[in-house]
Order: C-alpha cells, then structure tokens, then sequence
C-alpha cells in the first residue's frame, strides 16, 4: 500500500507534502513532489482532443515513481463532457490503477449510482478515494459499505466528518488557500464532538 501525505490532492504544483494534481503531458518536479495524473471530468468538453493518445500518456506516465495516484477521474453530471464519455475515461483510469497498483482518485457529482454499479463489475484491488467530499452521513455510508475511501477539504458536511472511521478517511486542501493542518483540525473538532457520533 502506497504512502500517502497529509494532504492528498493539490492543485498548487508548489505545495510539498501534498499529492499534486498532474495533467497528462506535463513536467514533474524531481525534488520530492509527488503527483497524481489523470484526465479530470472538466477537461472531457474539449471536442478535438485524442482521448487514446492522452490515456496512454497517463498509463505510461503510472508507473514513474512520483506519480501516487491516478485521478482524479470520474463523472460530473453537472459539467464536462458527455456521460457515456466520462464513464469511459472512468473505466479506463480505474484499469490503469489496477495495472499500476496505485490508487484512484474520484471527483463525482451527482453521478454515484454509476461509479458504485462501474466498481462492483470490476472488483478493484486498489483503493477508489471520493474526493473534495461534502455528500451527507447517508451517502458516506453508502460508499463506505461498497468499498471506497472518503476525503475531506474545506467544505465538508460536519456529520459526515464525524462518522468516517480514522482509517478510511482522507484530507485535502484541493483548491483552498488553507493549509492542511487547519483543514485537518477542523475535520478534527467534529470528529470528537459527541453529538454526532
Ligand atoms: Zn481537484
């Protein structure tokens, strides 16, 4: 099981000690930096793009030892491209992190029922992490049930926060100014409160 810092997904490239969203194609810093790479949901509107060639950018990237994760990938059924589209780059990205054996970064958006019924046909091996989660207790538990993992930034929803067992959730400061350690604090103040647990 691959290490993960702190803070798992990023998309500061100048932050350490984060995971940082990579967009296939480009430079990875060699100073410790790690990333993740994949094809976010937003970028499918692009009409010319040659989804192959960037697919196999990001296998061929998967295997480098900077990259920890492959993501975030999923479906937003509020923006980007086609569903049928964004379930294919899913599907294909969620091979790639078996292949690599690294694990899967999700960004879904009123689009679950899919991811959860995609992920009981393939039974995957590696961890799938819902990211930049704010959905209720309810659906957490849902995904808890099925097998995937729940990360947390600035906007959470503080049940949620409070149900999340300690080994199945995430932080992350995505595109917030905050650091990690506040976000994590405050993730922190509803996890013992007692009125939610
Ligand atoms: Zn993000």
């Amino acid at each position: 099981m691959i290490q993960l810092p702190p803070d798992i997904h990023t998309h500061d490239p100048e932050r350490h000690d984060a995971v940082i969203q990579l967009t296939p194609g480009r430079d990875m810093a060699d100073d410790g930096r790690v990333y993740s790479i994949g094809i976010h949901p937003w970028d499918t509107t692009v009409t010319d793009a040659d989804w192959e060639q960037l697919l196999d950018e990001v296998s061929r990237t998967s295997s480098d030892r900077r990259i920890v994760m492959i993501g975030e990938t999923g479906i937003d059924s509020l923006r980007g491209g086609s569903i049928p589209l964004q379930t294919m780059l899913l599907r294909r990205q969620a091979e790639i992190s078996e292949a690599c054996g690294k694990p899967l970064l999700l960004h879904v958006v009123r689009a679950w029922p899919r991811v959860l019924a995609l992920r009981r046909r393939m039974r995957p091996s590696q961890p799938w992490i819902a990211h930049g989660f704010r959905g209720k207790p309810q659906l957490a538990a849902e995904l808890l049930r099925s097998g995937i993992d729940i990360s947390l930034g600035e906007h959470f929803n503080p049940e949620t926060a409070a149900m999340i067992p300690a080994g199945r959730l995430y932080t992350e400061t995505d595109t917030s100014p905050a650091g990690i350690d506040e976000i994590r604090q405050r993730i922190n103040a509803f996890r013992s409160e007692k009125k939610f647990n």
